[in-house]
């Protein structure tokens, strides 16, 4: 029996083990698909307090898992089936085994927004791509034209990183105005290699046919104009949703499957903590996904002295 089980090894989980591990819970971690999550694919993190140079996505996450196992937290690469949240001990199935816990942290975390288009599935890793930083330098996006689609920080990010490898960065954007902070915004745009393509949505990902991405078909959401855009990859980075399916029934969420929380991290069954971006639909930065993650912990170990364990 555990005494607690964090699912999700992002930056809340990763500090929900920091904690519990501290308070000597010896935590199981269960990393779900992306060990690290999805700050392992972002290129330079730059607003993480303590790191005035910047740090590497994947360095960040590497140090937090390790400072989780030198206090005792037991990483394990693994995926949560199901849970069983109606009855304590929780029971959650993980990778077809069955594993019993008093307390659980819900840090599972948001996965890519897709186009929702057809093409957009047949040319997935062959053009298409959700992740800058972990494809934009193969051979087939080099010195060729790329579209990278939204208009959050996330593209601005993968914008400006492609321009390490592209002849030119199509930035396509279904408003005329860019949704990301200003420093972003302001970067990407003044950046001569990004051009941003205004009020206009992907319809289709060409070319399934050939196997490869060969452009985008275009449509201006204002005049109703189609029009083709040459490029040699799609980099996709329209927002997130969280990975809350399994807790569908059992955990309190909104429409959109943001878990529903009370103060921060209480879920609606007593001895399940939710933190991290499953939760937060507003803020989603590294760092308040860490904050949640310790508050999690703190009240997990509150909970877990109250019932004497
Ligand atoms: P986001 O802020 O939610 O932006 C998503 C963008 O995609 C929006 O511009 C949105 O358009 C567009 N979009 C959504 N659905 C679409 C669809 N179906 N078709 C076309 N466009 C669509 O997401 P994000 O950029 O991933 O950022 C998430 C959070 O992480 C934010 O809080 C951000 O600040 C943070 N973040 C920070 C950094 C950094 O500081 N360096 C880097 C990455 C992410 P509308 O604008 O019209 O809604």
């Amino acid at each position: 029996m555990e005494k607690v089980v964090i699912i999700g090894a992002g930056c809340a989980g990763l500090t929900a083990a920091i904690y519990t591990a501290r308070a000597g819970l010896q935590p199981l971690v269960v990393t779900g698909p992306q060990p690290g999550g999805l700050l392992t694919t972002t290129s330079v993190v730059e607003n993480f307090p303590g790191f005035p140079d910047g740090v590497g996505g994947f360095e960040l996450m590497e140090r937090m898992q390790n400072q989780a196992e030198r206090f005792g937290a037991r990483i394990e690469f693994g995926t949560v089936e199901s849970v069983d949240l109606s009855h304590r001990p929780f029971a959650l199935v993980v990778d077809a085994r069955r594993v019993e816990t008093e307390a659980i942290i819900v840090a599972s975390g948001a996965s890519h927004r897709r186009l929702g288009l057809e093409s957009e599935t047949k040319l997935e890793n062959k053009g298409v791509s959700y992740c800058a930083t972990c494809d934009g330098a193969l051979p087939i996006f080099r010195d060729k034209p790329l579209v990278v689609v939204g208009g959050g920080d996330s593209a601005c990010e993968e914008a400006l990183y492609l321009t390490r490898f592209a002849s030119v960065v199509h930035l396509v954007h279904r408003r005329d105005q860019l949704r990301a902070s200003k420093i972003m915004a302001d970067r990407a745009l003044s950046n001569p290699k990004i051009r941003p393509v205004w009020n206009s949505v992907v319809t289709e990902i060409l070319d399934v046919e050939q196997g490869r991405v060969t452009g985008v078909k275009l449509k201006n959401v204002r005049t109703g104009t189609e029009f083709i855009l040459d490029c040699a990859g799609v980099f996709i980075a329209i927002g997130h949703v969280p990975n809350t399916q399994i807790f569908r029934g059992q955990l309190d969420m909104d429409e959109a499957g943001y878990i529903i929380t009370k103060l921060g991290v209480f879920t609606n069954v007593q001895g399940v903590f939710a933190a991290g971006d499953c939760v937060d639909r507003v803020y989603r930065q590294a760092v308040t996904a860490a904050g949640m993650g310790c508050a999690a912990a703190i009240e997990a170990e509150r909970y877990l002295s109250k019932l004497g364990k």
